[in-house]
């Protein structure tokens, strides 16, 4: 990689045989997830996906926290997205009104989840600490989750005046009933509660969250290339066939209603006295 931004936001080490290690590298920002952050870390995702040696990804964050989630602190952000080569076909970025955030988050969001979700490579999340709202957003197109004891998982899109975060995948990785309680509270899903309702596959301690992460990657990097990708599309298939995709659809126009809505009322996108709602909460 020759561009800056990649190495500034997100490491790519491809040491060790046929494992991809991709590595978020803004621990002072809790690893939030800005424009330049995404097209780095899809550019890496695209490096691996197209490095035939490579059988296995891992993503992997720097620092005490997986992610904070979307930057939201970003000014330019339509902008930012405009001045890209887009992956995606919608375009109009730069446009007024729900026009342009929607292209946008068609794009860097529900775009780029879409992107990695189906990439035919096994993909593995290796999480600590916090992962809040568009953090799953990472976490949850992945195939495998390695989770250390003090991860926590949160969506609070519904407090801050949303309909939950952009990649709705909420009713597969939480279950129907637990989704609604999470979403409706804004509550923390903690490692072993996330293991035991079968959204992460291992939960270690901290200390070995790497290394446990890197034997699982080397031993699904000794199986055929091939037949590694032909079974991810299968469990995929399965996923999509249960109405995936409209379920995504559906959700992601109300997310656009929410965020209308919000401009409407508070002049921003989301609730601004979301963080006043959660302190009473708490
Ligand atoms: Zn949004």
């Amino acid at each position: 990689m020759t561009d800056m931004w990649h190495t500034d936001l997100v490491r790519y080490d491809d040491s060790r045989p046929r494992i991809a290690r991709i590595v978020l590298n803004r621990p002072d920002a809790r690893n939030a997830q800005n424009t330049d952050l995404l097209y780095a870390l899809n550019a890496a995702f695209d490096r691996a996906a197209h490095d035939d040696d490579i059988h296995v990804i891992v993503l992997a964050a720097e620092g005490p926290h997986f992610s904070s989630g979307h930057d939201l602190r970003e000014v330019d952000w339509r902008e930012n997205v405009a001045k890209r080569t887009p992956v995606g076909t919608w375009a109009g970025y730069r446009s007024p009104g729900a026009e342009g955030l929607m292209g946008r988050e068609e794009e860097i969001y529900v775009g780029f989840c879409e992107r990695w979700r189906n990439l035919p490579k096994p993909t593995i999340a290796e999480v600590q600490g916090k992962v809040i709202a568009g953090g799953l957003m990472l976490v949850w197109p992945c195939d495998l989750i390695v989770a250390s004891e003090d991860a926590e998982f949160v969506d609070n899109a519904v407090a801050m005046g949303a309909n939950a975060v952009e990649f709705f995948n909420h009713p597969w990785e939480f279950g129907i009933r637990k989704a609604k309680e999470l979403l409706f509270t804004a509550g923390t899903l903690t490692a072993a509660d996330a293991k035991r309702i079968g959204m992460v596959n291992r939960v270690v301690p901290r200390a070995e969250l790497t290394e446990r992460t890197m034997e699982l990657a080397e031993t699904i990097a000794a199986m055929p290339l091939f037949a590694l990708k032909l079974a991810k599309l299968s469990v995929n298939s399965a996923q999509d066939a249960q109405g995936r995709m409209v379920v995504q659809n559906t959700a992601f126009g109300l997310h656009h209603l929410s965020h209308s809505h919000n401009v409407q009322v508070h002049g921003e996108i989301v609730d601004p006295d979301f963080v006043a709602r959660l302190t009473r909460r708490a």
